[in-house]
């Protein structure tokens, strides 16, 4: 039977320049089975090992710069500058793990409580086989990062690309299939939502996805079939707020670079921009100058003088669409900006929004920075928090303590201050969200150690008889127990003594020693 095929279609000229079977749901389960047969070996390896093997892959990576920026600059119409910062971000944040993963897996001995006579331990250990589903507005950086933690924690991984974005899964399944060592560690599946689902059900053993918020409650839902732990990366609707005291001119100039950046086609772009009543017409002013300054268009060069490429996912163009028009009914004007020939935007900036439109309350995902005008600070945090999605946020303040009283206020994952979507580029910062965005991190230790489970264990020689813990384990200590517990634990030293006291009381032969009398209670069977 002839395989369906996934073509490679470069979304800023429409030319196909290549395509790759899909792999079937079959080779799907076989993918998972090959990395569940290979896994003992991986992870048996040393996490020093596994790192020495991750460093040529870094190694091959830097080399691969040119090939790896063209191939992104294709597969998404970004330009090569926005594919290096892809690259840029992945290999920053695998030197950093390389550098503090030994450090963090490593055995951690913890109190042992009252078993004084035991030593307990938490070790940090692999899932077994990853599964990894990302999405295709940075295809690069949303795939290695987290395929890379889940290796270094000692997990074997099946990858699965997004399918508008297949030449960037073909060219890392190359890249992996380069280091022998990494090789057979690794399996790329390639192909679209059925390819994701076939690999959900293939039961891994965790499963890490970075996408819509639809597809991660599908993929919760039938991870749940076999309680397979799950990490959820998904949408957002990111709120920037512009308090009286911000510097106007660089929250203009970030935040329109934060809105653009990428088409407007990340994550924690900033979606939707409240600024305070009295700075609201100079803001605006300077953001419709600073839109206006990002160029948009395509070029292959290493650099381009274009800002903005075209939008990468048709889908997502009809989205852009219906916002637009539902806010433009809805009373709101276009201060800049527009659609362009084919999928091309000029950066359009907003005003006149309020949250009954899908563009205030919806993720656009794309080349819109709709501005509100706000009160006060109050209204700006109240209406930022009107929101199902937790991602990012962004807060201008002169002030920075004046910005992070504010920030703290604001339901989302993460927030910067004075800046906006740069929290990504910092590899030690765990990254995720709250609400609607999902759970899990990338990034940072909370990143890495998603990958493992913790296994405890207790060791030590048989109960011996004076030990505290086995005098509570053994009936006819009810006083003493609650003497030791009281003397230890007692918050004051009213109580100590009266815990310790009851151990040398007259007690009555039955009942519960407490001043109200009670019958003691049998279980007939
Ligand atoms: P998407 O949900 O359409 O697809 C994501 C991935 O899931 C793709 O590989 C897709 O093939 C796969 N998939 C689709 N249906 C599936 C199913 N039933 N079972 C398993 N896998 C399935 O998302 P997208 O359009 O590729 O990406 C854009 C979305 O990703 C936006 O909502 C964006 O906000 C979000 N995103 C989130 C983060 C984050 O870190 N929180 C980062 C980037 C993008």
């Amino acid at each position: 039977m002839e395989k369906e095929k996934l073509a490679f279609i470069n979304p800023a000229t429409g030319a196909q320049f290549g395509e790759i079977p899909m792999t079937r749901p079959d080779e799907v389960k076989q993918a998972v089975e090959d990395m569940r047969k290979a896994f003992p070996t991986w992870s048996g390896k040393t996490v020093k090992e596994r790192l020495r093997i991750l460093r040529d892959f870094q190694k091959l990576l830097i080399d691969e710069r040119d090939e790896i920026t063209n191939i992104l600059n294709q597969d998404c119409g970004k330009s090569r500058q926005d594919g290096l910062i892809e690259l840029f971000v992945t290999v920053d944040m695998l030197a950093q793990y390389r550098w503090n993963a030994p450090k963090w897996l490593r055995k951690k001995r913890v109190s042992s409580g009252l078993y004084l006579f035991k030593q307990c331990f938490v070790e940090y250990r692999p899932h077994g086989v990853a599964a990894i589903i990302s999405p295709w507005n940075y295809p690069l950086t949303l795939s290695l990062p987290p395929l890379l933690a889940a290796l270094i924690a000692g997990n074997t991984v099946v990858l699965k690309p997004s399918e508008v974005t297949g030449a960037t899964g073909v060219l890392m399944e190359r890249l992996i299939q380069r280091i022998p060592e990494l090789a057979p560690f690794v399996r790329v599946v390639h192909g679209d939502g059925r390819v994701g689902a076939a690999l959900t059900n293939a039961r891994p053993d965790f499963i890490f996805m970075t996408g819509s918020t639809a597809t991660g409650k599908k993929i919760m839902q039938a991870a749940s079939e076999t309680l397979t732990p799950v990490a959820l990366e998904l949408g957002g609707k990111d709120a920037m707020i512009v308090l009286e005291d911000a510097d106007l001119e660089a929250a203009a100039r970030w935040g329109a670079w934060g809105a653009f950046f990428n088409s407007g086609q990340t994550c924690m772009s900033v979606e939707r921009v409240y600024v305070v009543e009295s700075k609201y017409d100079e803001f605006v002013q300077l953001a419709i100058k600073a839109a206006k300054e990002l160029k948009s268009g395509y070029s292959s060069d290493l650099d381009s003088p274009y800002f903005m490429g075209p939008v990468t996912d048709p889908r997502q163009v009809k989205v852009i669409e219906s916002h637009l028009e539902d806010a433009l009914a809805k009373g709101a004007q276009v201060l800049t900006g527009s659609k362009e020939q084919g999928m091309f935007y000029n950066p359009i900036v907003m005003s006149g929004v309020d949250h009954s439109m899908k563009l205030m309350r919806d993720e656009t995902f794309g080349p819109i920075m709709p501005i509100m005008k706000v009160k006060d600070e109050a209204e700006a945090i109240r209406l930022a928090n009107d929101n199902a999605y937790g991602l990012g946020a962004s807060v201008w303040s002169r002030d920075v303590q004046h910005a992070k009283r504010v920030a703290d206020q604001v339901e989302a994952a993460s927030v910067i201050i004075n800046d906006s979507i740069a929290q990504f580029g910092v590899p030690m910062l765990p990254f995720g969200g709250i609400k609607q965005s999902g759970f899990g991190r990338t990034h940072g230790q909370e990143g890495l150690m998603q990958f493992t489970r913790p296994f405890s264990y207790a060791v030590g020689a048989a109960p011996i008889s004076w030990d505290i813990a086995t005098i509570l384990r053994e009936n006819g200590h009810y006083d003493l127990a609650t003497a030791i517990m009281g003397v230890v634990y007692g918050t004051s030293l009213r109580q100590k003594w009266e815990t310790l006291s009851q151990l040398f009381k007259q007690k009555p032969k039955t009942g519960t020693g407490s001043k109200v009398p009670s019958e003691p209670v049998t279980i007939h069977k």
